[in-house]
Formats: C-alpha cells, sequence, structure tokens
C-alpha cells in the first residue's frame, strides 16, 4: 500500500506487520468538536477498517487532551473544575462519534498518565535533554532543542524558520526553540484544580509530551502509524519525535501521516471568524452518514470545503449508494422466497478498482466514484441478472460500503415464510380489486413485525424498517 510520508515528504510503499499499531491525536475537550475533528476521525477509521479487511488487527489509540489552557480558561468562567469541563465535552465527543458509526478504539485521557510523564520528563532531564527554570510556584522544566540533532525534519523547517515560529520569546530559555515538558503552577490552575504534585512542586505537564508517554506506554516504540491533521506537523509532532527520540534512542514512528483541512467557505475555521461548524449541527441536519459520505468525498491531502449544497449533495449520493444496496438485497430474499432460483446477466466485479484506489495512497474519492459504478450496473441488472451474481454483486457493494462505515445498523432483507408469502399474494390480490382496506392490514401486520413493505412493478418487496 502507497501513503503519503511526512517525514519522507513524498508518497512511500508502507509495509505494515500483520499486528498494526496506529496513534492519531485526539480531541482537546474544552468544546464542542467540528466538523475539522470529525474528518481526521473517519479517515483514520476507514483507515483501520481497511486495514482489517485486509486481515490486518489493527491497535488504534486516539486520546483526549484533558489538562490545556482552554479547558482551565472555560473552567474559571463556569466555576467549575478542569476534569469537569473535559469530562463534558468527552461525553459528547463521545455522542458525535456513535453518530459518525466510528469504531471503539482506546481512547486515554493525560490526567490517568500524570506518573508515567513525570518520570519521563525525569528521564529527559537526567539524560542532560531537558533543565529546569525556578519560577514562582517550583520550576518550569524544558527541553533543551539543540541536544537533538534532527530536530526540524519532521516538519522540514529550516532553523530559522524553527526560530521565528516560536511566539514567547522567554529570556531564561536556553534556545527559542525551546518547549515546555512540565509548567509550574499558575493562579489558573489553582482555580481550575488543575495541577498535580512533581519533584519540581506543583504543576502540569506541557502537551507535546502526553501524546510521547501514551503512545509508547500503549503501543510500545517504534509504532507503525501516526496521524494527525496537518496543524500538528509543527510544532506537535516534531517535539513529539523529538522527546520520543530522546526517551528510546530511535525514530518513534515508521509512518506519519496527515490529513488537511475543512475549509468554510474557502477560510480556516477558527473561533475568531466564527465559522466553526460543529459536527453535532451538520448530524442533525443531514445525518451522520452524509456527514461521513462527505468526509470521505475529497482526498485526504486536500483541502475540503463545506457548504449545504455539499452536503445535500453527499446525503443524495449516500442514499443512493444504500438504496442500491437494499434493492439488491430485497430482490435477493424476492428470488428466494418465491422462485429458489434465477439464471441471467452477469455483474462483474469492480473490488479490485476499489482495492487499487485504497492501496494508491488511500484515494477515498476515487473508491466512491467505483461504489457508484458498481451501483449503476446493480440497478441496470437488478432484474435481469442472476441469482448468484446479484448475491455476489451484494456482498461487494456491502463490503466497500462496510469498509467505509457507511452500514451502521445494516439487517438483511430475510427470506419469508409459507404463511408470509401468502400474505403478500393475498395482499396483491387485494390490491389488483382496490381493496386497499386490507391491503393496508396486511401491510401493517408486516410492519408490526418490523418489516417494511415496497410496492414494485415487478410485483412487493420488504426490507426490515430499523435497517440502515
Ligand atoms: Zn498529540
Amino acid at each position: 500500500m502507497k501513503l503519503f510520508d511526512t517525514m519522507e515528504k513524498k508518497i512511500v510503499e508502507i509495509a505494515l506487520p500483520k499486528e498494526v499499531r496506529i496513534y492519531v491525536c485526539g480531541i482537546t475537550a474544552y468544546d464542542y468538536s467540528h466538523i475539522g475533528h470529525a474528518r481526521n476521525i473517519v479517515l483514520f477509521d476507514v483507515l483501520r477498517r481497511y486495514l482489517e479487511f485486509k486481515g490486518h488487527r489493527v491497535k488504534m489509540v486516539q486520546n483526549f487532551t484533558d489538562i490545556d489552557d482552554k479547558i482551565i480558561n472555560r473552567a474559571i468562567k463556569e466555576g467549575k473544575t478542569a476534569l469537569q469541563v473535559s469530562s463534558r465535552f468527552i461525553n459528547e465527543f463521545m455522542r458525535d462519534v456513535e453518530e459518525l458509526n466510528v469504531k471503539e478504539c482506546i481512547r486515554p485521557r493525560v490526567s490517568e498518565f500524570i506518573p508515567k510523564i513525570i518520570s519521563a520528563i525525569e528521564r529527559l532531564l537526567n539524560d542532560g535533554f531537558a533543565y529546569k527554570i525556578e519560577r514562582e510556584n517550583g520550576w518550569d522544566v524544558y527541553f533543551h532543542v539543540p541536544r537533538f540533532e534532527s530536530y526540524g525534519r519532521l516538519s522540514g523547517l529550516s532553523t530559522e524558520e524553527l526560530k521565528r515560529h516560536r511566539i514567547e520569546p522567554d529570556p531564561l530559555k536556553k534556545d527559542v526553540r525551546d518547549f515546555s515538558l512540565w509548567k509550574s503552577a499558575k493562579e489558573e490552575d489553582f482555580k481550575a484544580n488543575s495541577y498535580f504534585e512533581s519533584p519540581w512542586g506543583y504543576g502540569r505537564p506541557g502537551w507535546h509530551i502526553e501524546c510521547t508517554v501514551m503512545s509508547s506506554e500503549i503501543l510500545g516504540i517504534p509504532f507503525d502509524i501516526h496521524g494527525g491533521g496537518m496543524d500538528l506537523i509543527f510544532p506537535h509532532h516534531e517535539n513529539e519525535r523529538a522527546q520520543s527520540y530522546a526517551l528510546f534512542g530511535r525514530e518513534p514512528v515508521k509512518y506519519w501521516l496527515h490529513n488537511n483541512f475543512v475549509t468554510v467557505n474557502g477560510e480556516k475555521m477558527s473561533k475568531s471568524l466564527g465559522n466553526i461548524v460543529r459536527i453535532r449541527d451538520v448530524v442533525e441536519k443531514y445525518g451522520g452518514m452524509a456527514l461521513r459520505y462527505f468526509l470521505l468525498s475529497s482526498h485526504y491531502r486536500h483541502p475540503l470545503d463545506f457548504s449545504h449544497g455539499k452536503l445535500m449533495e453527499a446525503k443524495r449520493s449516500y442514499d443512493y449508494l444504500l438504496n442500491t444496496l437494499r434493492n439488491a438485497d430485497m430482490e435477493i430474499s424476492y428470488i428466494k422466497t418465491f422462485e429458489g432460483g434465477r439464471g441471467g446477466d452477469v455483474i462483474e466485479s469492480r473490488m479490485t478498482d476499489f482495492m487499487l484506489a485504497l492501496e494508491n495512497d488511500f484515494n477515498t474519492p476515487k473508491a466512491l466514484s467505483v461504489m457508484h459504478e458498481l451501483s449503476g450496473i446493480i440497478n441496470t441488472k437488478l432484474f435481469t441478472s442472476s441469482l448468484e451474481s446479484l448475491e455476489t454483486a451484494f456482498k461487494e457493494l456491502y463490503t466497500m460500503m462496510d469498509i467505509f462505515g457507511f452500514l451502521r445498523r445494516y439487517e438483511r432483507s430475510p427470506i419469508l415464510s409459507q404463511d408470509e408469502m401468502k400474505r403478500i399474494i393475498e395482499r396483491e390480490e387485494a390490491r389488483r380489486r382496490k381493496d386497499f382496506f386490507t391491503a393496508d392490514r396486511i401491510r401493517e401486520e408486516f410492519r408490526k413485525k418490523g418489516i417494511q413493505l415496497v410496492d414494485t412493478k415487478h410485483g412487493t418487496r420488504w426490507f426490515i424498517s430499523s435497517s440502515f
């Protein structure tokens, strides 16, 4: 499989073991999650599903940052503790993730890893990769960037660029690029109850060290794929790599994989522009599957621009795929119930093209177009294909849609019993003599059993009502 490795800055052939270990940086839990988060979550969920389809076992971790300035600020504003704020938004996130049909993964929280983080920082101090500066309430600890020779290699930024990127020059720091490992407690941290005991007094970890510690503890070093949004390449992942390399003496990650942003009317989402689109709001309006479709409709390395028109289009496209799958399914159960079998046309497999699209730098829009081609053929040959071929085509489309996480609660159309068959025939006769009272009563009988009847020009078909 080929993917764009940020470290190599090119598309590379990636070699993955039977058990693949993936770490993806997660949200900072201080507000509702937006569709930019959703893009990252859904992309890695599909990658994971695809690898599982290919026979890998996937151990996937996505963390929650529950210690952070933004959480602390909100907690103070609301008169709460930082952990109360973060727990609330972690719960909200989990609701969103369920709507998006994202598979469960390991979701560690920073606050659960404080002792491990402290011992990692102690090691960095002991090995001379870090130093401390005394402050009002204890010590700040910094990673000393010049100690790590290949700093900047991941982001590809030059030393000059790296220096320019540091926003707050601190005269006590040894190098402007040095970054925080431990922050001594400030007044706000006490107010929001977001401080921990350490060898350097009360304080809390810097942002980057959490991912180094959680990834190495849960997955081991090196692990296979480290993912995140493009905005995390620098400084977060550059710093993470430096820390992990310093701690373990080797490259911590085999492949770095980053996804591009979601924009709104061509602009980046931001609080200051007031153009943040929440997952919650889109799901309420169009449904989780339409959002999922939209997020996969652009290549992961290209920006994706949000608009209501595009969401409506995504919903239509998703509904078309789902209806096609259901049409095939209904026809199969009809043939099996009433005819036992059928000969006829062959529907050619599209699985190779589907896989080729994903193998080649995970081209999800191309894979979607293959699903549409297959759907077009299924719909055209629905009543003329052989039962065997229709079943194969159904399974193929089902597999593709499942890899894309499009089937949240899909249930196969059942084969009907002798009694049910009789009722269907009685209903068709009732309809012919315009006895709609009887026809509706029989429809209601099926509805109560959770089966929805569909009248087509080829007769009655049916599916499980709760299935989509
Ligand atoms: Zn991270």
